[in-house]
C-alpha cells in the first residue's frame, strides 16, 4: 500500500516523491537524520530528537528548513494520514542540491524529506528477545556524535553479523566497545551496575541513552559511565542495547559466548518496563 510521504514542503504519495540527483545527501552523505517511535499514534522522545537535529545541523552548518513547531507539524500529520499507531517517522535533511563541489554551496535550500513505518513496538516491548552480537573493528569516521547520513560501515556490519549468525554488531576501538551499529551498548556488571561507555565524539548520543540513565539513577540503580572489553561483556551477568526502535533489548550472546544465563535478563527488563511507562506517559 503507498504511502504519504513528506518532500519539500509537500505531502504525496511515496511514488510521486522526488528529490535532484545533485541533491548532496546523494552524492556526499552530506545529509543529517532522526528517527522518532509512535505507540499509541503518539510520538516518543520528540523533544529529544529535536534537540539532536539542532546540534547536527550546528556541527556541520547546514541550516535547518523548518522551526520546531513545524517539523512537529509534519510528524503528526504523517502519523494522522497513515494512520499509525505503532511505529517510527523518518526525517532527513540534507544540505540541498548544487553542482556537484567538494566545497559546501552558499545558497543551496536543504532538501527536508520524512516518511512513516508501521512496526509492532508494543509486540517487542511485551515479548522482548535476546540478539547475538559479534564484535568488529570501528571503522567509522570520527565524529560519530554527528547524526549523519553515512551508514555504509555500519551496513557493513550488520551484514558481516547476519553472516556469522548473528544479529547485530558492537563496534570495537582500542580494545574497547564503542556501541552497537544502531544502538548503544551496555552490560550490567555481576554486582548489577550499569556501565555503558561516556558521551564524546566516539558514540551517537542516543536520546534513548540518555532516558534509560536518568530513568535507572531516579529507581537507585548504580551506573558507571566508562568504556567495557568484550571480555568484560562476556563475564557481565547481563548485557543489552538502546535504541528508539529498540528500547532497551538483551544481548545474549557476545562472539558466540552466553552472557549470564544466556536468556533476557531482569535489569533490561526493569528498565524495558520504566521506560515504556514514561514513553507512554511523555509522548506527544
Ligand atoms: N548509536 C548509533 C550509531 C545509532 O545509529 C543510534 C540510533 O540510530 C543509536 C546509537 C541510538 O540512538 P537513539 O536512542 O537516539 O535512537
Amino acid at each position: 500500500m503507498s504511502r504519504t510521504v513528506y518532500v519539500n514542503g509537500e505531502y504525496l504519495p511515496e511514488e510521486d516523491a522526488k528529490i535532484s540527483i545533485f541533491d548532496r545527501g546523494f552524492l556526499f552523505a552530506d545529509a543529517i537524520y532522526e528517527v522518532c517511535s509512535v505507540i499509541d499514534g503518539r510520538l516518543i522522545d520528540f523533544e529529544g530528537h529535536f534537540q539532536r537535529l539542532e546540534r547536527s545541523s550546528g556541527e556541520l552548518d547546514l541550516n535547518l528548513p523548518a522551526s520546531r513547531d513545524e517539523i512537529l507539524e509534519i510528524h503528526r500529520e504523517l502519523v494522522r494520514l497513515n494512520g499509525i499507531q505503532e511505529g517510527l517517522v523518518y526525517m532527513q535533511i540534507s544540505r540541498g542540491s548544487a553542482d556537484r563541489d567538494f566545497v559546501f554551496p552558499k545558497d543551496s535550500k536543504p532538501t527536508i524529506v520524512l516518511f512513516t513505518q508501521q512496526i509492532p513496538l508494543q509486540e517487542m516491548i511485551d515479548r522482548p528477545k535476546g540478539i547475538r552480537v559479534i564484535s568488529i573493528d570501528d571503522l567509522r569516521w570520527a565524529r560519530r556524535d554527528i547524526k549523519t547520513v553515512q551508514l555504509l560501515y555500519p551496513s557493513m556490519c550488520k551484514m558481516m553479523a547476519k553472516k556469522a549468525g548473528a544479529d547485530d554488531a558492537w563496534l570495537i576501538q582500542d580494545g574497547c566497545v564503542t556501541e552497537g551499529t544502531s544502538n548503544n551498548a551496555y552490560i550490567v556488571t555481576k554486582s548489577g551496575t550499569i556501565v555503558t561507555r561516556q558521551l564524546s565524539n566516539d558514540i551517537l548520543h542516543g536520546v534513548t541513552r540518555a532516558a534509560v540513565l536518568r530513568l535507572a539513577r531516579e529507581a537507585q540503580m548504580q551506573v558507571e559511565e566508562r568504556p567495557f572489553t568484550i571480555e568484560e561483556a562476556q563475564n557481565a551477568s547481563e548485557a543489552f542495547i538502546t535504541s528508539a526502535t529498540n528500547f532497551a533489548t538483551s544481548v545474549v550472546s557476545v562472539d558466540g559466548i552466553a552472557i549470564g544465563s544466556g536468556k533476557p535478563g531482569p535489569v533490561t527488563a526493569r528498565l524495558r518496563e520504566i521506560y515504556a511507562e514514561e514513553c507512554r506517559r511523555q509522548a506527544i
